[in-house]
């Protein structure tokens, strides 16, 4: 039993049945519909994608009940009690219950109650997405969500302000010369930018700010972070902290239950919401966790913004005793620090303008692989003089992190007939998520071309 059909619950049914689960898998999911790629989102709200072009595959094998929440747990007699008022037992329950949006206890912004204002949302859901109304939008919080949000729905015409606490967005990943660009291009798309401002009050329609700044919306749209939905797990007595405690295949403090993605604990893991799919579903058919997985220890972050490369390498700034190569190029709104280790490996790196190099970059960087000697050729995206041949991908190498696809995976659909990017999308998913695997995807239709030429 699953309870959550998130991208990470589905994954988890999915990953059963790969790995041979014959038993019956039962997923509840509190939200109506089919389970969908929640990270696509934005591209609802500019329009570029329908409800439909978001939905994960069918999975015939699994029981889903949709729109069904599940209540309470029943450790004792292993039961999951429903809002549909029945009783379902299991031998292993997997909680995949996700995380919500948290909202900043900004005066005005509930009623006494508790509900939310009219016209306040997060961005979480469909249903959020329906939430937003009107031409005047505010976004509050200059994440990735928010950024990646405001231009969306720049792009679909409204007038967006976002509202960011920071001299820029994405200040917590981003050094000033990439903020400078950043900020510079989403001034370029016509989004109002009110940095280093805080909300200090909310009414209907009117947002102040610390400044006393007043700030008309139709829809206030909160982008300020998330919080493990974890009452289901806490009500049971399971061992929970900001998230509920798991090891690495996802065991809780109850041998029969697992969780896995967003509910569990922050930083508890260094797997991904993916790689802890994959870790409990091999552990529920006795097939081990693999040592090789963990892509979280090696942190690859894209911006979504159509128009403009940025992506962020580790931590982006790297550690003491690195050395520090910088590009600058503002006038071609091009830029890069990397970070490198004694021996030439990149330990962090922030790029923008730059999508070759990102791309050559991600992959000498995720395979721990030393930098060729002319740095700069590497970074204009000229064919550099290498100190030898880049290694070819391993079979275990994420290609599509978004869709967690392997070159592995790759590899088995071209050999089962996609000889094609636009096949290979279609058999795997591959570059359907965020879209910035494309060139990588096509490199290597290149590459096993020709193998079977
Ligand atoms: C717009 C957007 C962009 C994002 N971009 C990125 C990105 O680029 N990279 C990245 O790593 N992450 C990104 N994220 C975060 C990513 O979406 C989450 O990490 C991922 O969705 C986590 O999956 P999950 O299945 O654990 O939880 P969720 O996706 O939150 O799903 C949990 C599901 O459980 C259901 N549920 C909860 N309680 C119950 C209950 N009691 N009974 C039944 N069902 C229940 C919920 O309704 C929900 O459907 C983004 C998120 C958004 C919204």
């Amino acid at each position: 039993m699953i309870v959550g059909g998130g991208p990470v619950g589905h994954r988890v049914a999915e990953r059963l049945r790969h790995h041979g689960h014959d038993g019956p898998v039962t997923l509840l999911d509190a939200e109506p519909g089919p389970a969908y790629h929640r990270v696509l989102l934005p591209a609802l709200l500019d329009g570029s994608l329908t409800p439909a072009d978001l939905r994960l595959p069918d999975l015939p094998d699994v029981n889903f009940r949709h729109g069904v929440s599940a209540a309470g747990i029943d450790r004792r007699l292993r039961q999951v009690r429903t809002t549909a008022h029945d009783r379902l037992p299991y031998d292993t329950l997997v909680l995949a219950t996700g995380a919500r949006p948290h909202l900043p206890p900004v005066p005005g912004l509930r009623h006494a109650s508790g509900w939310l204002i009219d016209g306040v949302t997060g961005l979480r859901s469909r249903t959020d997405c329906t939430r937003v109304r009107g031409d005047d939008i505010v976004v509050l919080g200059g994440g990735p969500l928010g950024v990646e949000t405001a231009a969306a729905l720049r792009r679909a015409g409204r007038r967006v302000t976002l509202v960011h606490p920071g001299p820029y967005p994405l200040d917590d990943r981003l050094d000033a010369d990439a903020g400078a660009l950043l900020t510079r291009h989403l001034a370029g798309l016509g989004v109002e930018l009110e940095l280093g401002r805080v909300a200090a009050g909310v009414q209907p329609g009117k947002l102040s700010l610390d400044d006393e700044w007043l700030l008309a919306w139709d829809t206030l749209l909160c982008c300020t972070g998330v919080r493990p939905r974890t009452g289901l797990a806490e009500a049971a007595g399971l061992a929970v902290r900001t998230g509920v405690l798991v090891d690495a295949a996802g065991r809780t403090s109850d041998p029969a239950i697992r969780a896995v993605g967003d509910c569990t604990e922050p930083g508890g893991s260094l797997l991904t919401g993916w790689e802890q799919a994959e870790a409990v579903a091999r552990s529920l058919t006795g097939k081990g966790v693999p040592r090789g997985l963990a892509a979280g220890r090696r942190p690859v972050f894209r911006l979504r913004v159509p128009g403009l490369t940025l992506g962020v390498l580790g931590d982006g700034r790297g550690g003491g005793g690195d050395e520090i190569v910088t590009y600058r190029d503002p006038a071609r709104s091009r830029y890069a620090r990397l970070a490198l280790d004694p021996a030439g490996r990149l330990r962090a790196a922030v790029l923008t303008g730059l999508p070759q190099a990102l791309a050559t970059l991600t992959q000498l960087y995720t395979t721990d692989t030393p930098l060729p000697e002319s740095r700069l050729a590497l970074l204009l995206g000229r064919p550099a003089p290498r100190t030898g041949p880049l290694p070819e991908l391993p079979p275990e190498a994420v290609v599509c992190r978004c869709n967690n696809v392997t070159k592995g995976a790759l590899t088995e659909a071209w050999d089962s007939g996609a000889r094609t990017a636009e096949a290979l999308a279609e058999a795997t998913r591959a570059t359907t998520g965020c879209g910035s695997c494309v060139d990588d995807i096509r490199g290597l239709c290149r590459e096993f071309a020709g193998s079977t030429a």
